[in-house]
């Protein structure tokens, strides 16, 4: 598996040979932690927080593979909670370019 931002991609070769390029603007809106993507409350409704993403915020610092599922993505504001799996980023990918 080959990871590198390419431009203002983040590209990825995956093992089964398939490969995906991903805008890095639409990876950090896409972060999957809690405090990006919310949590459901006690009655299971799921409230939007209000991001605000800092300066820098789309610029992609550190990645870390996590457990060979997944990524952990480290952003110029100082973001990091989101860990990525690969299906998701699959995901994404196959969301981006329909
Ligand atoms: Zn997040």
């Amino acid at each position: 598996m080959t990871i590198a931002v390419v431009g203002n991609e983040l590209a990825i070769a995956f093992g089964d040979g398939s490969e995906v390029f991903l805008a890095l603007d639409l990876l950090r809106r896409a972060c999957p932690c809690a405090a990006c993507q919310g949590e459901p409350d006690a009655m299971g409704r799921v409230i939007r927080p209000d991001v605000h993403i800092g300066e820098f915020g789309f610029e992609l610092r550190r990645m870390e593979k996590v457990g060979g599922y997944a990524l952990q993505l480290f952003w110029g504001d100082g973001h990091s909670t989101g860990i990525y799996s690969f299906d998701y980023l699959k995901r994404l990918a196959a969301a981006q370019s329909s």
